[in-house]
Parts: C-alpha cells; structure tokens; sequence
C-alpha cells in the first residue's frame, strides 16, 4: 500500500547536524555511520562534536621560531614607516579590483561549499568573515593579503586536488593568517617577493622602495619571518579541523600531488619524523637560512608535517582544545 511505503521510507531516513557548519541533514540508514557528507559544507558528517572557542587569543599557538623572527623585525628602526609606504604602491583596493576582475568571488550562491568552509573557519577561529576568491592558477598555493580589510585567494589547482578536509584545512591555514594579525606583513612579504623576483624594481614606483629595504635588511628579516609564520598557520588549521591526519595527508598532496592517492600515508609521516630527527638544534639556523636562499615562499611540506606532529605529541593542541 503507498501509505505504509512512504512511511517506511521515512523510517529509514536518519538526521544528523552536521558537526561543522551545524545544516541538519536526512541521511538514508545505510549511510548513517560514514560515507555521509554534508548537502551544504560537503564535510563528512559524524556525531563527533567540533569545537568552537570562544576566546582564542594568538598567543595560545603562535610558533616560537614566528614569534622570535617578528621580534627581530619589529627591532629594525624605521620598518612600519617603510611598510606602509610600500604598501601604498598597490594599495588595498588595487588588491580586491584585482582579484574581483580575474577571480571568481565565493559568496552563499557561488561555490556555497567553499563559502560554509569559510564560514566554519572564522566561526572556529573566531574572525570576521573575510573575502575569498578562487583563481585560475596551476601552482597548489593560496594566499592572504589586505590592509584593513584582508582577502583569501584560493588557486584552482589547490581545489582541484585536495579533498573537501584538505580544503577546509587550507582555508583555515590563511583564516589563522587573519586571526594571528599575519596580514600587513604577509602581504608586503608577497608584494617584495612579487617585486624583487620579477625584476620589477626599477619599473614600478616602488623601485626605490625596495631598493631601500633590501639594503635596511628588512626584505630578508621579513621573509625569513614570513616562511615561519606558516608553522603557526599550520596549527591554526589544525584546531579549525581538529584532525592532525587532515593536515598530514594535505601536505603530502603538496609534497607528492595528486599521486599522493598511491603514497602510504603511515611512510610519509615516517619521513616526516626522521626529517625531524636529523634536524636538531644545531642545524636549525642553517636550515632556515637554507630555505630563504632556495626562495621558496613556504616551509618545505614535510617539515610543516613534523612541526604539528610534534605540537600534538607534546600535548599543546590537547591544552588548547580543552580550553
Ligand atoms: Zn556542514
Ligand atoms: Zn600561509
């Protein structure tokens, strides 16, 4: 009889709220314990809980080698005058028309996934909802910049080959930009960077500014201060996915790429640790100053890895979660 079907139909359906963004979701009785996503972030749904904090201050993850290296830059005479004249070269709103011209702007209706991440993030975090954008690029990367008002780009390749976890996880890494006050510095670490590899100095009229902090040694304190303001970010996007693997398994797609579907994860983390192993004390300085000569922008991916581990394994993460 129809009646007594349609009934039997709802019976078999299960509602589970979803634990990120808090969509209550009707899932069939054969998905009720995995395989299930969420219709609106598209994160796994489980009756795990997911913490929100209330009061999350910086000071409670900040990496010590980032809080040591802004020290040292924030020492530098003359260096938030040189900054903000450099960051008037572009300018903020040269930024966002950039990127509202060559990008696709995520709002509710557009890319609504990407936007619940975003949202899970800064509700996580704590931090008030920025601009995010995806553009057209093949190098796995994304990036935040801004002065007052601070903007998330996510490269299309990025989103390409990460999973919905892996995403959420990048896009809590640059919302941890946000909330650790990284944005000013990052952006103008970028804007050197952009210049100075391009050979561009003497073409924009930000020449002589350059010019001028490469010789104060503020370029080179602000880009060895940058590469380690990502470990902090790291652990960011650690409390936004309280998942450590989450953020093991997206670096080793940015170590190995999409061919990282046919890497042992438990062998990575291996490497990861032995890398850690031959790097003590000693070699750290060299190890830095090695990572600023290849001009790489981020740490390398397996040592990121070997940073979180070690954050959770001294029970760091545990204190704050408990907070
Ligand atoms: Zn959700
Ligand atoms: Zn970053």
């Amino acid at each position: 009889m129809p009646k007594k079907d349609s009934t039997a139909a709802v019976a078999e359906k299960y509602s589970v709220r979803c634990r990120y963004c808090g969509q209550k979701n009707s899932v069939r009785e054969e998905y009720k314990n995995n395989e299930a996503v969420c219709g609106r972030c598209r994160l796994p749904l489980s009756n795990e809980p997911h913490k929100k904090f209330a009061d999350l201050s910086k000071h409670d993850y900040i990496h010590p080698a980032d809080s040591k290296a802004l020290a040292a830059l924030r020492a530098i005479p003359g260096i938030d005058t040189a900054l903000k004249k450099l960051l008037t070269v572009t300018g903020e709103s040269a930024i966002r028309v950039t990127f509202m011209a060559s990008a696709i702007k995520v709002t509710p209706k557009q890319c609504p996934d990407l936007y619940a991440k975003l949202q899970i993030a800064c509700t996580t975090l704590g931090v008030d909802m920025p601009e995010l954008y995806v553009q057209q690029n093949p190098v796995v990367n994304a990036f935040t910049g801004g002065v007052e008002k601070p903007i998330i780009v996510l490269h299309s390749a990025l989103i390409e080959r990460l999973n919905d976890e892996e995403t959420l996880a990048v896009i809590a890494h640059e919302v941890g930009h946000i909330h650790a006050e990284h944005v000013l510095y990052l952006t103008a670490a970028r804007l050197i960077e952009a210049l100075t590899n391009a050979s561009l100095a003497q073409l924009v009229p930000g020449g002589d500014i350059i010019k001028f902090l490469v010789s104060a040694g503020i370029s080179s304190a602000l880009l060895a201060w940058a590469r380690r303001a990502e470990l902090s970010c790291d652990r960011a996007a650690l409390l936004v996915t309280q998942d450590p693997h989450v953020i093991g398994r997206t670096m080793m797609k940015l170590c190995g790429g999409t061919f990282a579907s046919k890497i042992d994860y438990d062998l990575f983390l291996e490497q990861a640790r032995e890398f850690q192993k031959n790097y003590d004390e000693k070699k750290l300085d060299k190890f830095w100053a090695d990572l600023l000569n290849a001009g790489l922008s981020h740490p390398f991916p397996v040592w990121r890895v070997s940073e979180i581990l070690k954050w959770v394994e001294d029970g760091e993460y545990e204190e704050i979660m408990k907070k």
